[in-house]
C-alpha cells in the first residue's frame, strides 16, 4: 500500500534493476551483489572493505537477478507496452556503463533466437499482434522509426543522425511532421511499407546493419551514441470515429562510463563530454519530473529535446538500470545506482 502511494507521488516513473550474469568464458569474478530482495531491495558490497561497513542497500520498483529471462522481463513491462495502444505515450530506457547488458534487455543477443529476443522486438511483435486482434473495433495504424542521436554538436545544424526509418502509413498516422518532431528535424528518412510483425523485424535489422562500419567500430559507436526505436500509434474506435494516438520510445542509452579526462583528448573528449551532458539532461528531467517541479530542463540535450512530448503528464517512463556484477565494475556500479537512486 506505501509502495503504492509512492508511486503515486513519483508519479510515472519506475525504475526496475537488471543485474547481468557473468559471461561463460570470462571465468568465475567475484559479484558485488550481496543480495537482491523480492521488493527490489539490492545490496550491493564494496570489495575494497569488507564486512558490514561495505554494504550498501538500494531499492527499486523492481530487481532482477542475473537468472532472469527475456520473457520474464517482458511479461512485467508487458502493461506499460500495451498501454501504448489506449493513447499513452511511453518510454523505455536501458542506462548504463558498457558492458552492463543495455543492448540485451533492449535488442538482445547478436543473432538472437525468439526466446533470446529483447524488449524492441517483443514490444512491436505485441503491439502487432493485438492490434491485429482488436481490428473489429479499432483500426489502429503502426509506424516505426529508429534513430540515433551522436555528438549532439557535431553536425553543423542538426544534432540528429537518422540512420534508418522504418515507417507503416506514414502519412495516414498524421506524423508528417517527423520532419520537425519536437522542433528537431530528423534527417535521412526512408520509408518503407510494413504488413506484418516479421516484415518490421526484418527492416528493424536492416537499420541495424546499416549502422555496421565494422563490428568492432560498430561496438564502439553505439556505446556512444543513443539509439531511439519509436513505435507511433494510431487507434480510430470504428464505432464511435473517436482517435487516439500513442507512441513508445525504446531507448538504449550511450555508456555512462566515466571517461578519465587525463586520458583522452580530442574527439574522444569531445563525445565523452556529450554523452556526460546527456545523460545527466536526463536525468535532471527525470528528476524534475519524480519530484513534480514546474521547471522541467527539457532543452539541456538533443535526447530530452526529442523525447520531450513522452516525458511527463500522462506520459509513462521506464529505466532499466543495467549492472555488471564484477568487482572490476564497482565504481562505475556504484555511480549507476546512483544516478538511478536520485530519479527513482
Ligand atoms: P551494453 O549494451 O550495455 O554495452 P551488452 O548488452 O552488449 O552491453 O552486454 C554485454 C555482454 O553481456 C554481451 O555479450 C551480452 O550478450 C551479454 N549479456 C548482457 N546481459 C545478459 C543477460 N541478461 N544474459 C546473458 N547475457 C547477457
Ligand atoms: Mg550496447
Amino acid at each position: 500500500k506505501l509502495f503504492n502511494e509512492l508511486q503515486e507521488l513519483k508519479g510515472n516513473i519506475r525504475v526496475y534493476c537488471r543485474v547481468r550474469p557473468f559471461l561463460p568464458g570470462q571465468g568465475a569474478s567475484n559479484t558485488v551483489v550481496e543480495h537482491i530482495g523480492e521488493h527490489g531491495e539490492l545490496v550491493v558490497l564494496n570489495p575494497t572493505k569488507p564486512g558490514k561497513d561495505g554494504l550498501r542497500k538500494f531499492r527499486f520498483n523492481k530487481v532482477y537477478s542475473p537468472a532472469s529471462t527475456q520473457a520474464e522481463v517482458f511479461s512485467d513491462i508487458k502493461p506499460l507496452v500495451r498501454s501504448v495502444l489506449d493513447g499513452y505515450n511511453v518510454c523505455i530506457f536501458a542506462y548504463g556503463q558498457t558492458g552492463s547488458g543495455k543492448t540485451y534487455t533492449m535488442t538482445g543477443p547478436d543473432g538472437a533466437s525468439e526466446e533470446e529476443w529483447g524488449v524492441n522486438y517483443r514490444a512491436l511483435n505485441d503491439l502487432f499482434k493485438i492490434s491485429q486482434s482488436r481490428k473489429s473495433n479499432i483500426a489502429y495504424e503502426v509506424g516505426v522509426q529508429m534513430v540515433e542521436i551522436y555528438n549532439e554538436q557535431m553536425s553543423s545544424y542538426f544534432v540528429l543522425v537518422c540512420k534508418s526509418f522504418v515507417l507503416l502509413d506514414f502519412h495516414t498516422l498524421g506524423i508528417l511532421s517527423t520532419a520537425q518532431q519536437n522542433g528537431l528535424a530528423v534527417p535521412d528518412a526512408s520509408m518503407y511499407p510494413v504488413t506484418s510483425t516479421s516484415d518490421v523485424l526484418e527492416l528493424m535489422n536492416i537499420g541495424l546493419d546499416n549502422r555496421v562500419v565494422s563490428s568492432t567500430a560498430l561496438n564502439e559507436r553505439s556505446s556512444r551514441s543513443h539509439s531511439i526505436v519509436t513505435v507511433h500509434v494510431r487507434g480510430k474506435d470504428l464505432k464511435t470515429g473517436s482517435a487516439l494516438y500513442g507512441n513508445l520510445h525504446l531507448v538504449d542509452l550511450a555508456g555512462s562510463e566515466r571517461v578519465d579526462r587525463s586520458e583522452v583528448t580530442g574527439d574522444r573528449l569531445k563525445e565523452a563530454q556529450h554523452i556526460n551532458k546527456s545523460l545527466s539532461a536526463l536525468g535532471d528531467v527525470i528528476f524534475s519530473l519524480a519530484s513534480k517541479n514546474s521547471h522541467v530542463p527539457y532543452r539541456n540535450s538533443k535526447l530530452t529535446q526529442l523525447l520531450q512530448s513522452s516525458l511527463g503528464g500522462r506520459a509513462k517512463t521506464l529505466m532499466f538500470v543495467q549492472l555488471n556484477p564484477d568487482v572490476i565494475s564497482y565504481s562505475e556500479s556504484m555511480s549507476t545506482l546512483k544516478f538511478a537512486e536520485r530519479v527513482s
